[in-house]
């Protein structure tokens, strides 16, 4: 009835576990939430000060679809110091969130039967982005002993002539993992070789702890040009519902990108976009504060985790997930995942919502309150003890 683009998709795990832990606290149950993966503070105030200026004072229009040229400038100022690398304003594209600088690169980028490279576990969007573009989805599996980057002989195997476009995501959604620099440049030598793109997801590559210099393969030699880094404001600013995102990608494929935002989503609200510059210009102690607050968390609940006998989880390098082994109990991740919720009142992830590869592990998001992390971490292990 519909067309193929669409018959595929499926609900991200992450909103059906919502709605399920939802309807059960409509009936009264107490329920403690790790499974959406957003910060859980606000969005920090000088920045929605900005936003209701701009609103205040008419910035309610449409701006060019590419974004205000002062956020683009400001990106590429901000994207160039990460990297250590000189990227012009005309390179960078705003969109609504970063889940769009996903989806409308690979539109401009994949022909139908190209074949897509993507992790597994990994971000659903990849999977569904691929195949609404009429890509072939080509998971490739990460491997927990390699802080969960890819198996690069599987990603040797499979890469080809067929393949146009590699995904990556570092730190990672879901596990928290970061590809190191030696995976990074055998992955760039193998993009070169074959002549593909690459998409580098890099949402969370502000919240790295312990001072780790986080590498992206876009400063690789010879990799910007076949590079599209994704980014945006939502996790590092707690702007998820703001929609505020960007693309940075050679000039020539972010016009074309330009082109399907004109003639989908017009523009990106100016007030968000003007939010956004305030988030960038001012002052970063906030960033750097919540960073702090994670990676405490982090530390209190991945040492939880791995005191329940049966589980155990590797620290994570990044993001705010945590993915902890669970394949010792001897049931599927999901049938755990269901049970968590509706017998212990935890509401959790089965890393299968993010691909096959996610058998045996859950994803607890810790950007939560020590609060919900220790009662959790309570109510977890008496569950896991009822059934080892
Ligand atoms: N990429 C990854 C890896 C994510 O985890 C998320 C959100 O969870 C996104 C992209 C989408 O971000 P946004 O909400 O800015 O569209």
């Amino acid at each position: 009835m519909f067309t193929e683009r669409v018959a595929s998709l499926h609900a991200e795990g992450a909103y059906a576990v919502l709605a399920r832990a939802q309807a059960l606290e409509a009936q009264g149950r107490k329920i403690l939430h790790l499974e959406i993966g957003q910060p859980d503070f606000p969005t920090f105030p000088n920045i929605s000060q900005a936003g209701i200026e701009a609103i205040q004072q008419g910035q309610t229009r449409y701006t060019p679809p590419a974004g205000i040229p002062a956020l683009r400038a400001a990106i590429a100022k901000s994207v160039s110091n990460r990297l250590g690398l000189n990227i012009g304003p005309a390179r960078v594209v705003v969109g609504p969130g970063a889940k769009p600088g996903l989806f409308f690169p690979s539109l401009a980028l994949v022909n139908p039967g190209d074949e897509v490279l993507y992790p597994d576990p990994g971000f659903p969007t990849y999977e569904a982005m691929i195949k609404v573009a009429g890509g072939i989805p080509i998971p490739i599996p990460l491997r927990e002993e390699n802080c969960f980057s890819f198996d690069l002989e599987v990603f040797d195997a499979r890469i080809s002539e067929k393949t146009r476009l590699i995904i990556l995501n570092s730190p990672a959604n879901p596990t928290g993992g970061v590809i190191s620099l030696a995976d990074l440049n055998h992955i760039a030598e193998k993009v070169k070789e074959h002549d593909t793109w690459v998409m580098s997801d890099e949402i969370y590559a502000h919240l790295v702890y312990d001072g780790l210099q986080l590498p992206s393969i876009a400063s690789l030699p010879g990799m910007l040009n076949r590079t599209v880094i994704v980014d945006g404001f939502s996790k590092t600013y707690a702007m998820t519902g703001w929609r505020l995102g960007f693309m940075v990608m050679p000039e020539a494929l972010a016009e074309r990108v330009e082109l399907l935002l004109t003639h989908s989503i017009g523009c990106t609200a100016t007030f968000t976009q003007i939010a956004g510059l305030q988030a960038l210009a001012g002052p970063q102690d906030h960033v750097e504060e919540k960073l702090n607050e994670y990676k405490r968390r982090r530390d209190f609940f991945v040492g939880g985790l791995n005191a329940i006998p049966g589980v155990s989880c590797q620290v994570p390098k990044g993001a705010f997930y945590s993915f902890p082994n669970i394949s010792s109990f001897g049931l599927a991740s999901k049938e755990i995942a269901v049970r968590l919720l509706d017998e212990a009142g935890v509401a959790v992830l089965a890393g299968t919502d993010f691909g096959p590869g996610g058998e045996g592990y859950l994803r607890l998001c810790y950007a939560t309150s020590m609060d919900v992390l220790e009662e959790s971490l309570e109510k977890m292990e008496a569950w896991f003890q009822s059934i080892y």
